[in-house]
């Protein structure tokens, strides 16, 4: 029997623990714990990374969202009640950094074929109000096409990506600004996540906003420190969203493995995809004109909890992302009486398979444990 954990974050840290203790050290002795070197650091290599002008270091990823919106409405790009397209399945922070805002989220639905955002059904859900699209690169796969950069462009739309779960992934078509492909910049701005179990984690909280846009990028560094821009200067009435110079200085660590654990992310998923042969599982599909970088390898199923029990019992733990969407949220109680098909599907059929800590062999093993199941 196999004895296999989802995500084991000892392990993920594991290779890289004397270099993280060392950065821990250094910030101890530094005595600066906001705003220094190591914070700096950061937002360079995340700007270089994403290849956007900007990058502003924060708290974690929902405040890396919503100080975008809030950004925008105070520099007047966007306006209370402003509406903003969001799929129907993501997680739901997306939501949140729209509705703390006061804007509205405008749900569509999702493909089955790239578990995103469907850009064909865009045209269906836009009315005057739209302001903006929110593409979410779910699961580690860009939502990001033709169709969706020439919609934007015609109706002239914001692109605020959720680069949440997507860190270092490459999209087949490039952004609107330049000729870059690399999630995090091919919209007009982006939030990235650091929370610990993402491919590049930190230690605790922590997130950044990439973007092109100098006016944004300014109003979103003062807004993260009480809206100040000098000291004891306040424009706006700001929030406390910084990261902390200890977090900033363990991913300047995290981020020099991106490759590697791309490339085993990336691993893992081609043998599931060679592997996995039972007809009861639909497989997500690897694009071979995108880089996908396989935050979760997300399967689908019709006999879903007989699977994941199965699982289970054979010692592979799993697990569900998400069981409900945020529409049926108690909190989203407004519409929780909208119905997607496909996000509705997906909610009641997905299962994410061990990634980051999975071996070669293991990943074969649960792949052959999942040929057997009937
Ligand atoms: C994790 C996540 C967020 C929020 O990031 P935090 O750092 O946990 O606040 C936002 N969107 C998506 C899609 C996520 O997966």
């Amino acid at each position: 029997m196999a004895n296999i954990d989802f995500l084991n974050l000892n392990d993920t840290i594991s290779a890289d623990a004397t270099e993280l203790k060392a950065a821990a050290a250094r910030v101890i002795d530094s005595g600066r714990f906001l705003n220094g070197e190591e914070t700096k650091q950061l937002e360079k290599t995340m700007a270089n990374l994403c290849g956007t002008k900007f990058c502003v270091a924060v708290s974690n990823g929902l405040d890396a969202l919503r100080l975008i919106i809030r950004g925008y409405k105070e520099i007047g790009v966007l306006c209370n009640g402003d509406e903003i397209i969001v799929p129907a399945n993501t997680y739901i922070a997306s939501v949140l950094a729209i509705t703390d805002n006061q804007l509205k989220p405008v749900f569509c639905d999702a493909s089955l074929l790239t578990l995103n955002l469907d850009t064909s059904h865009l045209n269906q859900v836009i009315t005057p109000k739209t302001r903006a699209i929110m593409p979410v690169h779910l699961y580690g796969t860009p939502c990001w096409d033709e169709q969706l950069q020439d919609f934007a462009i015609r109706n002239n739309l914001l692109i605020i990506e959720d680069n949440a779960q997507a860190i270092g992934a490459k999209a087949s078509t490039c952004g609107i600004n330049n000729d870059n492909f690399i999630t995090g910049g091919l919209g007009h701005a982006a939030g990235n996540s650091f929370y610990p179990t993402k491919n590049i984690g930190a230690l605790g909280d922590a997130g950044a906003v990439t973007t092109d846009d100098e006016k944004l990028a300014t109003a979103i560094r003062a807004l993260a420190n009480y809206g100040s821009d000098y000291r004891y200067h306040n424009i706006y009435q700001g929030l406390n969203c910084r990261i902390d110079e200890i977090q900033a200085a363990f991913l300047n660590v995290r981020l020099q493995s991106l490759p590697k654990i791309i490339q085993h992310r990336s691993l893992i998923a081609s043998i599931y995809d060679n592997d996995i042969s039972n007809k009861a599982v639909v497989k997500p599909v690897i694009f071979s004109n995108m880089q996908q970088v396989w935050h979760q390898y997300v399967i689908r199923t019709a006999k879903r909890d007989e699977l994941r029990s199965y699982l289970n019992v054979h010692g592979v733990s799993t697990d569900i992302h998400y069981p409900t969407p945020p529409y049926k949220q108690p909190c989203y109680g407004q519409y929780n009486s909208l119905a997607f098909t496909n996000a509705d599907l997906l909610a009641h059929e997905v299962i994410s398979l061990p990634v980051a800590n999975c071996s070669e062999e293991e990943a074969k093993e649960i792949a052959a444990i999942i040929n057997q199941f009937h």
